[in-house]
């Protein structure tokens, strides 16, 4: 007879050992929980992180009818996702990883969010991209909200004149944020700060909270969560 041991977690409290289907039903209803608990409307929408995981990985989510997900290198994203947008419709892809100038036509090729506008020069690369392929990709700028000298991103002191260069020197409509908190602090400041910044342009889109946070980045506004290990298990 086999014994049922109760299957171990991770430290977000999510499953591993659930398919990537059930993982997202559990975590949906936790962000709904999260919302309730912290009296904000809105929703939260989960970007399933599929970067390292292969297709056959990816499937079980997309067959559950999970449409947004998240890659953070163009080359990986171009291998695995032009065959999966001809096949299920409805896909958002969204770039979370940090773009170079030179990858920014396939970046505007194929993505439908680049959560990683985090410069003056990529924004005039995409800006001109825009305009050639007639695509228009949402954009996001990445903060750097902890003033991390190795992570890219925009200082908080400097939001204000990126967003003001984005707009007249590049022609370019920001629709959000997005941050990475520095990993050894606790993320809520990070989030409230994002938060704040977004708030003062009237942007909706908060890409904020991984797979250990996403319920403390739910209760401070995110409109969007970056999912990958809670959803897929380990990255290889
Ligand atoms: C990999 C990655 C995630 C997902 O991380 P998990 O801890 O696996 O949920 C989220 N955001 C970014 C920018 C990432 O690179």
């Amino acid at each position: 007879m086999s014994k049922i041991n109760p299957a171990p977690k991770n430290p977000s409290g999510s499953n591993p050992l659930l398919g990537p289907a059930q993982a997202l039903e559990c975590i949906s209803a936790e962000l709904t929980k999260a919302c309730k608990v912290a009296g904000r409307g809105g929703g939260v929408t989960i970007t399933a992180v599929s970067k390292k995981h292969k297709v056959e990985t990816i499937l079980p989510a997309l067959e559950a009818g999970h449409r947004t997900f998240g890659e953070n290198r163009v080359q990986e994203a171009m291998e695995k996702w032009p065959s999966l947008k001809d096949k299920y419709a409805g896909i958002k892809l969204h770039l979370i990883g940090p773009l170079q100038s030179n990858k920014a036509k396939e970046a505007v090729a194929l993505f439908d969010v680049i959560e990683t506008l985090d410069r003056p020069k990529l924004a005039r690369v995409i800006g001109d991209e825009i305009q050639k392929q007639g695509r228009n990709p949402v954009l996001l700028v990445q903060i750097n909200t902890g003033a991390e000298p190795q992570k890219a991103g925009i200082l908080p002191e400097d939001v204000d004149r990126f967003m003001g260069q984005c707009q007249s020197e590049y022609g370019l409509t920001i629709a959000g944020m997005m941050c990475i908190p520095p990993i050894h602090e606790a993320p809520a400041p990070h989030f409230a700060l994002l938060h704040k910044l977004a708030n003062r342009y009237g942007l909706q889109t908060i890409s904020m909270g991984m797979s250990a946070d996403y319920k403390i980045a739910a209760k401070l506004g995110a409109s969007h969560v970056r999912i990958g290990s809670a959803i897929f298990g380990a990255r290889g």
